[in-house]
């Protein structure tokens, strides 16, 4: 199949409001397609909030960022790129999670990014709560640790909830350190903000030589300085980008499940992505929109524009 056929359905051909919405009107494919050698960079729904400790909802995410990214476009509006001419992209469904029980969701998770990896594509992930991160890291770390940049109000460092459970959504990146998925020394958090608590989980990130940017630091220095040095952290070797949708302000992104005033605009939350130009991202996602919550979709379009500038920085990098 020539590469034409990777992009997306024209809005000069049928309306965006028509037809059955994949992300960014890609074509979909199975994982059993054989097309899918021919995949670079693969769209995937983790339709999961199984890790969720407050208020649920995220597992409905892929299905409204699928139907807000049907308003994406060809070109990015700075850099010019027009990554579905650079890259061939697909969506490559969901994972079929199983609501009723959390071990085996994830194991479902690292099985299916397990498959798509062997075809040799990158992944971008539409989440779904952040514990999902854990269980695609598991697959897309096989072969050794990752850098990793996180945006986020909250560290998820925690060790456990409720008496013991070592995986919810604000433990992933505790475990995947434990696990040797994330190189600690290249690792940096920004945007964290808000009440907590206790500092158990910063004391683990300094311990361990995990850089935490708080949202303080990141307005006094300014977003273009904190990028520099994020850059630096993360090197030239690959790198995994996970975005959690609560990093931005709630006026700008109402519909998750824990959100945190005092954050960067919608402006801002594009920016800082863009500001990870010449990374490599050997995987990425956008977790923790959750639609119950969201008011005028104002959440997902949000969240289906930054997949579109994470999706740029994969085309180019
Ligand atoms: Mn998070
Ligand atoms: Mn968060």
């Amino acid at each position: 199949m020539p590469a034409s056929d990777f992009t997306p359905v024209s809005a000069f051909d049928l309306p965006r409001f028509a037809g059955v919405p994949s992300f960014m009107r890609l074509p979909h494919l199975g994982l059993d397609d054989p097309r899918i050698a021919e995949v670079d960079i693969g769209l995937i729904g983790v339709p999961w909030d199984g890790g969720t400790t407050n208020r649920p909802g995220a597992r409905h995410g892929p299905r409204a960022l699928r139907d807000a990214s049907t308003m994406v476009r060809a070109q990015h509006p700075v850099s010019g790129l027009r990554p579905f001419e650079a890259v061939n992209c697909a969506d490559l469904g969901d994972v079929p999670p199983n609501p009723s029980n959390l071990e085996d969701s994830m194991a479902r998770i690292t099985a299916f990014y397990g498959r798509a990896l062997s075809a040799g594509l990158r992944p971008l992930t539409a989440g779904g709560d952040h514990l999902s991160s854990l269980p695609i890291l598991r697959a897309v770390a096989k072969d050794g640790p990752l850098g990793f940049i996180q945006f986020d109000s909250h560290t998820d460092l925690n060790d456990s909830y409720f008496g013991g459970e070592k995986f919810t959504h604000g433990t992933p990146f505790r475990r995947a350190v434990e696990e040797n998925l994330i190189d600690p020394a290249r690792m940096i958090q920004i945007g964290i903000r808000g009440t907590v608590g206790d500092s158990e989980d910063r004391d683990f990130a300094k311990a361990a030589g995990i850089r935490i940017v708080t949202v303080e630091e990141l307005f006094a220095r300014g977003i273009p300085d904190v990028m520099a040095e994020a850059r630096e952290i993360l090197g030239t070797r690959p790198a995994y980008l996970s975005y959690d949708i609560d990093f931005v302000d709630p006026a700008f992104a109402p519909g998750t499940g824990t959100p945190e005033v005092g954050g960067p605009t919608s402006f801002q939350a594009l920016q800082v992505v863009r500001e990870l130009a010449g990374v490599r991202l050997a995987a990425a996602d956008l977790v923790e929109v959750a639609p119950p919550f969201d008011l005028g979709s104002a959440t997902a379009w949000l969240g289906a524009s930054l997949l579109f500038e994470i999706l740029c920085v994969m085309a180019a990098g």
